[in-house]
Parts: structure tokens; sequence; C-alpha cells
């Protein structure tokens, strides 16, 4: 029977919805595998039992002393439980990224990154060349292979089984070199671009700084999460943790709505799998404008607005 670990990941004591979507992959993978979970840091012995409501029953947890990310920290306690599994499912997110190639560089496992799909086979599927070419790969032997899943594109897996957690501890390695001394938190009230059902991106067509302002406001209006081009990051004008792209990050949410952004093949490559996207642009031949399900074309600082007014009062309308 394949066995398949997936590696979550919590916060505020609480596994978050990402693993939902690892167990989804997993089951795409193989129906029938066997599905353990694994929580690592300081307060995943709790946290693990998020995994009742997945019907995972067996869980690794490092709830040792260190209380942050250690990237060889963790990867040192981990290897050694991956024994027996045949795949092992992590989010293509800072986290997993590093993790997993770091336990495959331990193991000697297989490493495949960002799969956006599972076919029958089965068969990943990956984007290359920022997501001009789609491939198709097939792992060629047997043994560990580590893959890491991008957000949002498995339907998240249904919370409503009930299983009894058993948490098996794993032992904190000594020998680590190094580890997060702190973590800032974000402004309160500001949405991960990850998690973001919604998100309104700003491009060099916002003009400067001040130019985000009716960004961040319609987005705090609609509970969408601020993006950015790394022209606008670039110019200093927002920080980088809101760049979409390439270098910045791949999203995947419900609505994009771009602002100003001409669509570079380096911006589309993180969010042209978003669900139904919206290009404001004075130009009407930029390419974003070609590949958006809705193209607004004029001056985004009469639009923005106008889209606010109407969306605010649709939702009052229920
Ligand atoms: C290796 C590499 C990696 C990169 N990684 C990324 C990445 O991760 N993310 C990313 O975004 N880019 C990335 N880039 C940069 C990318 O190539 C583009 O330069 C960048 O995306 C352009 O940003 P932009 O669309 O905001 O700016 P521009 O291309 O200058 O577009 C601005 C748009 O705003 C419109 N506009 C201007 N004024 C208004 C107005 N008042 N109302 C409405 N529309 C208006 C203009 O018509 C234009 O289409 C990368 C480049 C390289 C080489």
């Amino acid at each position: 029977m394949t066995k398949i670990l997936i590696v979550g990941e919590f916060s505020n004591g609480k596994l978050k919805g990402s693993a939902a979507e690892l167990l989804a992959a997993a089951r795409a993978i193989d129906p029938a595998a066997e599905i353990h979970g694994a929580l690592l840091g300081a307060g995943s012995g709790a946290a693990a039992q998020g995994f009742a409501a997945y019907g995972v029953a067996t869980v690794h947890a490092l709830d040792g002393s260190l209380p942050s990310y250690s990237s060889d920290g963790f990867a040192a306690a981990l290897a050694p439980a991956l024994a027996g599994y045949d795949y092992v499912l992590l989010q293509q997110s800072f986290f997993g990224r590093d993790l997993g190639a770091r336990l495959a560089a331990a193991t000697g496992a297989a490493w495949l990154s960002d799969v956006t799909a599972v076919e029958a086979g089965p068969v990943f599927v990956k984007p290359l060349y920022a997501g001009k070419v789609i491939s198709r790969m097939r792992f060629s032997a047997a043994g560990l292979k580590i893959v890491t899943v991008r957000p949002k594109v498995f339907m998240p897996a249904s919370a409503d089984a009930s299983a009894s957690v058993s948490v098996n501890s794993l032992a904190e390695s000594q020998g680590y070199k190094s580890k997060v001394t702190s973590v800032e938190a974000k402004a309160e009230g500001q949405i991960d671009l990850k998690e973001a059902d919604i998100i309104i991106s700003g491009g060099r067509g916002v003009g400067g700084p001040e130019g985000f302002a009716p960004l961040r406001d319609f987005a705090g209006a609609v509970g969408a999460a601020l993006g950015a081009s790394r022209a606008a990051v670039d110019s200093g004008w927002i920080g980088h943790s809101h760049q979409v792209g390439q270098t910045g990050k791949t999203v995947n949410p419900k609505l994009y709505i771009a602002c100003g952004i001409s669509g570079a093949i380096q911006h589309l490559a993180g969010m042209q799998t978003s669900g139904v996207i919206v290009a404001i642009n004075n130009n009407e031949n930029a390419p974003l404008m070609k590949i958006a399900d809705y193209a607004l074309v004029g001056d985004l600082f009469q639009i923005v607005p106008e889209l606010q007014k109407q969306i605010l009062a649709l939702r009052a309308q229920g």
C-alpha cells in the first residue's frame, strides 16, 4: 500500500487549511493510500489534533524547544521518520520549499517542486519557464519521493471525519546550525496573499506610493489582500512581501484585480491560474488585458473607486 506523509503548517496553535489541500493531493496520487501527518515546532503536539477532522490518525510532531522555523533542525528531526514512506507532500511555501529540499538531500529522495495537478499514473503536472510550458512528469524509480504542491490548486479535502490522533514525538536534534529567533507580526487585518480569495494588485501605473491608497481602501472594504508588480516593489512604493510573480509569490485567488499592471510574463507566472482575472489599464493592448476575463479600459483612479462603490452596493443588496 502507498504510504504518504503530509507535512502541515500551523499558526496560533491551529493546523492551517493548507493541510486539506495536501490531503487532496495525496488522494489524487493514490485514493487508497495510507496517509499520515507531520507538524514541526513548539506547540505542534496540540495543533496535531487538527488532523483528526481529516481522518488522519497518525501524526509525527516535533514539539520541542525550537520556537519557530529551524531549517536544519526540523529536517534533522523529521528525516529519520521518513523510512517506509513512498511520498512526502509539503506546500510550495517558503517553509515547504526549504524543508522539502533539505529532506530530499538528507535522505537521497527524489524531489519535485511546484506541482499543480496529479493525473492518473500518477503523473505530476508542473509549470516551467514561468508558466510558458506545462510539463508532465513521472518518477522512474521506487523509493521516497518528496513533492511540493502549489497552494490553492487542489480543492481542499472536507474536514468532516473524526479520528483519534496518535502523536509520535520526534526527537529534537541538538546539532542544528540555525533557528528563527523572532517573527514580526503583520499589521493587524492584513490578509495573506497566499490565503486570499480576492487580491487587488497595483503596478507602475499607480504612479507612486500614494497611488496604492485607493487600492488599499478597496482591499480593506471588500476583504482582499494587496498585491503588487515588481516594478512597484522595486520603486520602493510597497514592500516585497506584496510582490506577485516569478520572483515574488505565486497566488491563486478566486478573483485577481490588476490595476495599472502591463502583464509581463514574469508577473503572469504568479497569477495566471487565478479563477477570474480583471485588468484595469488605460492601454487596451497591454498583455494582461488580452488574458483577462474582464478588461476595463481607462484610468485606474477613476475605475477603482467606482468598482468599489458598485461592489459594496451589490453586497448591501445581499
Ligand atoms: C528575472 C526577472 C524576474 C521578474 N520577476 C517579476 C515578478 O515576480 N513580478 C513582476 O510583477 N515582475 C517581475 N519582473 C519584471 C517584469 O518583467 C516587468 O518589468 C514588471 O512586471 C512590470 O511591472 P508593471 O506591469 O507594474 O509595469 P509596466 O510594465 O510599466 O506597466 C504599467 C502599466 O500601467 C498602465 N497604466 C499607467 N497609468 C495608468 C492609469 N492611470 N490607469 C490605468 N493603467 C495605467 C500602463 O498602460 C502599463 O500597462 C521580473 C523581471 C525579470 C527579468
